[in-house]
């Protein structure tokens, strides 16, 4: 067996590796086009910031590695120019001689992953702007970085693009974040990602959202970014991460199929179109674990797990891909976002039905010193109470809880399996009743009907006149520094004793700061027979979705406390 694998990164090294512990007299011929394999894509961002000092950390496995350990034959500086399916052979060219020749194949692997989208924007093509893949591109940003940069600009607000503000500030260099939606990190939820556009801005960056840069010019102080909205941005360095797109070009020429969002499609063995050619990593369009749909996802851990099944595959091991999840995660400076399968938009935009929970518990216990708050939102189905996916935002913890749940959603697990969930505890780790099992007892008790809740978005999206009775069950100090417009307020401590306050003939919704007195005044109001929904989340979720009220309650909430002192 002569198996070729074009790409020698995330999946390339995998499918490389794997084939050959399957078998020991296979030719396995890796053939990269860059001068590196098998490097860490993700560490990339932490040594432009100086996290990680030592570059030879980002280099993995080195191709003499790979020749000594696991009898490779790995040929660096050498790009796959075309395939020919009918002969089985490709044509590769060596980039440093000029050299042409042509390599015969048995199964062919495609990992060739994906390329930064450059888009066809004025001055695109001027010096100082880069995009982030590969060591190279490292160096380069770097080298500029260590010139002196006294304004830099990142386009895009995704993970890499994130990333990278983070070290360009830890660099000490003022910069601007221009993303086009109204969000950063589009895949997330909006009001999930709110705490990171706060600690953006704490730590001094300026973060421009709905903004694009329409152009790019030389300018007296290095570049002027031009953007839509007419302003100008001046910078030394300006970085690209507006996403990356497959690298699809060697596919096209060979006619294999591709799918509706240009990834090549393979089969659930990750064959593609012609059964002796592979693709794995984010070149691929695989399945949706939760929807089923095409999806194209570009992530280390799928591109390494696909590497390896195709080597499985093509080595007598029929192993299915399961599809998958987009377990993501991200840490910008003192906080970390991450993600699990469907999003509420996705949700939405496929139409799927749904419902949904908010908590804000601590990581661990809250006794004991250091516990930090978190936002976990899970998605279920409303009837069985599968769980569909979830994301959190906060500090420690927030892995875990988001590691967890991607779990139980590979297990097809519900909300009332997150009741029952068993999880490591002492104080220092998280609490007898863990983040996880506070959101399967939000969720299933909603399901059950113990307190029904309305979501803060739905809320606020009726007319006034529409709303329920909304009654603030904190504290009078609490409520003095910020609630939401037009509630009434009622301690939980004194609400048994002035149910008369409340109306009899119209729905109350219930909140507290985060869920918990909220769902004890419901389960109150409904025992005597008013009809108690409860606020999903509280009067957090509230800032969550309203941050600029919630940010002018900050401030309101200051100036009482300072009154006070
Ligand atoms: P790659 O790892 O990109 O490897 C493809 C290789 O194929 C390239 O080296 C390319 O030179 C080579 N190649 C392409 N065409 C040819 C050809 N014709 N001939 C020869 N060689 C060819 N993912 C995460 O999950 N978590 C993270 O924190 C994370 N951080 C990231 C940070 C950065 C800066 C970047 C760039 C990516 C990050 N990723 C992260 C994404 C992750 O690195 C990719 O999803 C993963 O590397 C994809 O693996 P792959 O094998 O498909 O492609």
């Amino acid at each position: 067996m002569k198996l070729v694998i074009v790409g020698g990164v995330a999946g390339g090294a995998s499918a490389a590796t794997r084939a050959r512990r399957l078998s020991e007299d296979a030719h396995i011929v890796v053939i990269e086009r860059g001068p590196n394999v098998s490097f860490a894509n993700c560490g990339l961002p932490y040594y432009i910031g100086g996290e990680i000092a030592d570059r030879t950390k980002l280099l993995v496995v080195t191709p003499e590695r790979l020749e000594s350990r696991y009898k490779l034959d790995v040929r660096v500086n050498s790009s796959v120019e075309a395939i020919d399916r009918k002969s089985k052979q490709v044509r590769v060219r060596e980039l440093v001689s000029g050299r042409e020749y042509e390599e015969s194949y048995d199964k062919l692997i495609l990992a060739p992953g994906a390329a930064p989208i450059r888009p066809p924007i004025p001055g695109i093509d001027l010096e100082g702007i880069f995009t982030l893949r590969n060591l190279h591109d490292m160096d380069r940003i770097k080298a500029q970085v260590d010139q002196g940069v006294r304004q830099a600009v990142v386009i895009g607000a995704g993970f890499i693009g994130l990333e990278l503000v983070e070290n360009l500030v830890r660099c000490g260099i003022p910069t601007t974040v221009v993303e086009l939606q109204d969000q950063v990190l589009p895949p997330f939820d909006k009001e999930m990602t709110e705490p990171i556009v706060e600690t953006l801005e704490k730590h001094g960056a300026t973060v421009l959202l709905g903004e694009s840069a329409n152009g790019f010019e030389r300018g007296p102080d290095g570049l002027a970014v031009r953007l839509k909205s007419g302003k100008a941005l001046p910078a030394q360095l300006v970085v690209l991460g507006v996403g990356v797109r497959p690298e699809s070009k060697l596919a096209v020429e060979a006619a294999l199929d591709f799918g509706p969002r240009a990834g090549i499609r393979v089969n659930e063995f990750l064959q593609t179109s012609d059964p002796d050619i592979y693709a794995v990593g984010d070149a691929v369009e695989v399945r949706d674990f939760v929807s089923g749909d095409p999806t194209q996802v570009p992530l280390a851990g799928p591109a390494n797990r696909q590497g390896r099944i195709a080597a499985d595959n093509i080595f007598g091991r029929a192993v299915r891909y399961r599809g998958t999840q987009g377990t993501a995660i991200v840490r910008v400076f003192d906080r970390t976002a991450a993600m699990t399968g469907a999003s509420e938009k996705t949700l939405r935009r496929s139409k799927r039905p749904f419902r949904m929970v908010y908590v804000h518990p601590t990581h661990h216990a809250g006794y004991y010193p250091g516990a930090e708050q978190m936002t976990l939102k899970l998605l279920f189905e409303p009837e069985r109470g599968r769980v569909l996916g979830a994301q959190a935002v906060g500090g420690a913890g927030v892995d875990k809880r988001i590691d967890v749940l991607a779990v139980a959603i590979q297990a097809g697990m519900t909300v009332f399996d997150l009741e029952e969930m068993e999880l490591a505890y002492s104080p220092q780790f998280g609490s007898a009743k863990d983040p996880i099992n506070m959101a399967g007892f939000v969720a299933a008790g909603l399901l059950r009907g113990d307190h029904p809740q309305v979501d803060v978005a739905a809320l606020l999206e009726k007319p006034t006149s529409q709303r329920p009775f909304l009654l603030d069950v904190r504290t009078p100090t609490e409520f003095a520094a910020g609630s939401i417009p037009g509630a009434v307020n009622i301690p939980v401590d004194e609400l048994r004793s002035r149910l008369v306050e409340l109306p009899q003939d119209r729905e109350i919704a219930a909140y507290c700061q985060v869920g918990q007195r909220g769902y004890l005044a419901t389960r109150i109001l409904r025992q005597v027979g008013l009809r108690a929904v409860n606020i999903s989340g509280g009067y957090k979720t509230y800032g969550l979705v309203n941050p600029q009220s919630d940010r002018e309650n900050q401030v309101l909430k200051a100036a009482i406390t300072k009154a006070s002192c």
